[in-house]
């Protein structure tokens, strides 16, 4: 199943790079592919090392995988104090932080629901294969649980996370690939690379043109280009990757809280960049990026600009009739 998902997911990379660098490796790991390219022949090395650090933090976070901090977590009864790491405590806090200034939009507490949807990293989604979804009702008797805040009591102190409801569960998923990202600057040192994880892209001590890609598709793959500075990375939410249709409608992965179903406001696709926070460098600056782009695409225009411009961060904002909006200094163009 992997080997599959791997193949499928090479061919429908959210974003392509359009710098020509003399080498590249693949690996599998959060569930999609992860490319390194560096310039020249300690890549491999260096990869390898990359590789090695993500899977360990996906050992950590990932839902999917047994005994990580987040499985044992979900499957616990209500009032036992799981034992977490500092790692799934700082995602946490970061995941709160977004929660609030995103107004719930951004809420790894609507797991249940993602799940009912069929959107949890264990189920395998064709991109447009026909497909069933939920009844109302069922999502209606799982909504009570994305209540981030009264669900899961946190103690920093003795690390534990302790859930309010045997049924509440968490999913770092909005968040993970980002944060991981973001504790790769060690590793790379001073090489000049560029790290691809499944549409989530850092780079490093160079400047690299990066690709949009097209969330439709039709005509060029590519939807414009920008400069992708030193210590910057990008997040890409949407609809087109991850998604199965009924009826003619298309259901993707990205729910909103409020109603439970699949956000609905207009924006097919947005891509975040930034390399600090409300114009701070910050270490945790890819985590932000990736758990803004999933808040924008829930949010809509307005509220999604405005929490765009309140973070300061660079976006651009596909819309379903594909008119789109830049926001921040970007050197975007369209192809
Ligand atoms: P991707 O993971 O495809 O790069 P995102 O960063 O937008 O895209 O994350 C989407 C994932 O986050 C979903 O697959 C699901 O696991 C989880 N998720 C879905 N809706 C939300 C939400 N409103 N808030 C937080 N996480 C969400
Ligand atoms: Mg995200």
């Amino acid at each position: 199943m992997k080997r599959i998902a791997f193949l499928s997911l090479i061919l429908i990379l959210i974003l392509v790079l359009l710098v020509g660098c003399s080498s590249a490796s693949d690996f599998y790991v959060f569930g999609t592919t992860l490319q390194v390219k560096t310039e020249n022949d300690i890549s491999k090395k260096v990869a390898k090392g990359i590789y090695e650090k993500l899977d360990g933090y996906e050992s950590i976070i990932s839902p999917v995988v047994a005994n990580s901090d987040l499985e044992r977590l979900n499957k616990a009864e209500k009032d036992v104090a799981v034992s977490v790491s500092d790692i799934t405590l700082e995602l946490y806090k970061i995941s709160l932080e977004m929660y609030n200034l995103s107004s719930h939009a951004f809420n790894p507490a609507i797991y249940p629901v993602v799940k009912l949807w069929g959107f949890d990293a264990n189920t395998f989604v064709v991109a447009g294969q026909s497909k069933q979804p939920p009844q109302q009702a069922d999502i209606d008797a799982l909504l009570y649980l994305a209540d981030l805040e009264n669900m899961f009591v946190v103690d920093y102190t003795n690390k534990t996370i302790t859930k309010k409801d045997s049924n509440a569960m968490l999913d770092f998923g909005a968040v993970a690939k980002g944060y991981s990202l973001g504790q790769l600057t060690d590793i790379v040192g001073d090489k000049k690379s560029i790290v691809d994880l499944g549409g989530n892209i850092i780079g490093f001590n160079k400047d690299y043109t990066v690709g949009i890609r097209s969330p439709r598709n039709s005509g060029s793959s590519v939807f414009g280009k920008f400069t992708l500075h030193s210590g910057e990375s990008i997040s890409t939410s949407g609809d087109y990757q991850r998604y199965y249709e009924f009826d003619g409608v298309r259901y993707h992965h990205i729910i909103d809280p409020s109603t439970g179903k699949p956000a609905d406001k207009g924006i097919i696709s947005v891509s975040i960049i930034a390399g600090s926070i409300n114009g701070v460098e910050n270490t945790n600056s890819a985590a932000y990026v990736d758990a803004i782009s999933t808040s924008v695409f829930v949010l809509g225009k307005e509220k999604g600009i405005e929490l765009i411009n309140t973070i300061g961060v660079k976006a651009v904002i596909i819309y379903s009739d594909l008119s789109y909006d830049v926001c921040g200094d970007l050197d975007f163009i369209r192809l």
